[in-house]
């Protein structure tokens, strides 16, 4: 299971966090959240830069 944590990236002021079985589902769940909880569309750099920081258990 990969997960990430908006903290993660230094939104510390957001507590989500979300989790999912493979990188596109949980790139999916980000994106959009990210769009509607912080309005921010993902480019290529956010999404490598959110990658670096997907935990994987
Ligand atoms: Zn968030």
């Amino acid at each position: 299971m990969l997960s990430f944590a908006c903290h993660d990236v230094g939104l510390l002021d957001c507590d989500c966090k979300v989790s999912a079985a493979t990188k596109d589902e949980l790139l999916a769940i980000v994106a959009d959240h990210a769009l509607k909880v912080h309005g921010v569309a993902l480019n290529g750099t956010l999404i490598d830069y959110a990658l670096t920081t997907v935990k994987s258990s």
